[in-house]
């Protein structure tokens, strides 16, 4: 059985979310058997880019320290890392340890800051050190998963499995995007990611959620109160997307995982502090509200609908950030920046990077009122 336990904590006071959660891990994890003094714990939040705590794009600092002080009381080493969006560089990652509160809580508690300096090849994708490392079994380094609860325009839903995507080094993440341009084969990278790099615990701050056009600067934080324990990575993920009452079948991870074999319901163990099942009104992606429309009339639709990325002027600031990162090259500035669509496969890396949220999907008018209908049966 793969145990999932979803506990309530309304905000993030430190003191209570590490009572909390030791409690969790003793009662239901047997933290004893996961772990032993001698272990060198990597916690892994999601950094996805420079954000403060209250945007929702990051795993909060305040919660990072208490997982962390957590461990360093039962005389673990601590570390921190992950591997953002796009090119990072030494300076960008402080830069990006500063602006996401992290610095200030490592500083204080002792935890040591990784950086994504050296990779190693595996399975043909470049592992950063630090989860290469955790990927062993007898060196001593164990990865606890801190992943944020976002929405995500292509995955629906970016929680814990889709965190592991960080452990790619640098640039190479948006090259697996270029040769796996489809939602199915692109899960299924991060499904092999799940396979080779398994975290020993996984801990979703869904505290301050981040919802509709997630990942990153086009979604909207929303309070949920709730952080999500497990012990595997796709199963946390499952039950999250249970309780956010999305059917299997409309989740591209869920989906795929079901398919090859690597989840089964009756596997699945919840203990819910939750006095319901299903959180409704948690609004999702605006592609996720058009693919729930009926197969035949969605056909019918399809080609009115026509999801592309679209750069507002107004707010691009011309940092060059999306040129950087688009697989494809799509993307020139010749004066103006713009989008070459018969390149473009919706990756919608561009808009995730973007720090300006100065590329949106564009929503037609047929967009807006599928969206009204939507909520109106909510
Ligand atoms: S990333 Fe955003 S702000 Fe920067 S150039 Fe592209 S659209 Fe403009
Ligand atoms: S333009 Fe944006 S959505 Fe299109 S391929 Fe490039 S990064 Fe992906």
């Amino acid at each position: 059985m793969k145990k999932v336990v979803i506990l309530k904590i309304e905000d993030y006071n430190r003191e209570i979310i590490k009572d909390k959660i030791r409690e969790a891990l003793e009662k239901h994890f047997d933290i004893s058997k996961l772990f032993n003094a001698a272990d060198k714990i990597v916690l892994k939040p999601n950094l996805l880019m420079e954000a403060a705590p209250d945007e929702a794009i990051t795993t909060h600092p305040l919660f990072i320290e208490a997982v962390g002080q957590i461990f360093k009381e039962r005389g673990n080493a601590v570390l921190v890392a992950d591997s953002p969006g796009g090119f990072v560089g030494n300076k960008d990652m402080d830069s990006i340890y500063e602006k996401t509160g992290i610095r200030g809580i490592s500083q204080n508690n002792g935890f040591d800051l990784l950086y994504p300096t050296q990779s190693f090849i595996v399975d043909d994708m470049p592992i950063c050190w630090w989860a290469h490392d955790c990927s062993k079994t007898d060196n001593g380094f164990k990865m606890i998963n801190l992943a944020k609860l976002k929405t995500h325009d292509v995955m629906v839903l970016t929680l814990a499995t889709k965190n592991l995507y960080g452990c790619i080094s640098g640039l190479h993440k948006s090259y697996l995007h270029k040769i796996h341009p489809k939602t199915k084969d692109f899960t299924g990278i991060v499904l092999k990611l799940y396979e080779m790099v398994k975290p020993a615990l996984n801990i979703v701050d869904g505290i301050l959620a981040l919802s509709g056009n997630g990942p990153a600067k086009r979604g909207r934080p929303r309070k949920l109160g709730l952080v999500i324990l497990g012990d595997d990575a796709l199963y946390t993920d499952y039950a999250i997307s249970k309780m956010l009452g999305i059917k299997d079948k409309d989740n591209p991870l869920i989906k795929e995982a079901k398919i090859r074999g690597y989840l089964k319901e009756e596997e699945l163990e919840v203990v819910s502090e939750l006095d319901r099942e299903i959180i409704k009104g948690f609004e999702l992606p605006d592609p996720f509200i058009v693919n729930s429309i009926p197969a035949p009339l969605l056909n019918l639709l399809r080609p009115l609908i026509g999801f592309k990325p679209a750069i507002d002027l107004k707010k691009c600031r011309l940092c060059g950030k999306c040129v950087q990162v688009c697989p494809k090259r799509a993307i020139s500035f010749n004066k103006t920046l713009r989008i070459d669509y018969k390149r473009c496969i919706m990756c919608m890396c561009c808009s995730e990077m973007c720090p300006h949220a100065a590329i949106d999907i564009n929503t037609n008018l047929l967009i807006k009122v599928i969206k009204k209908i939507y909520k109106c049966f909510q």
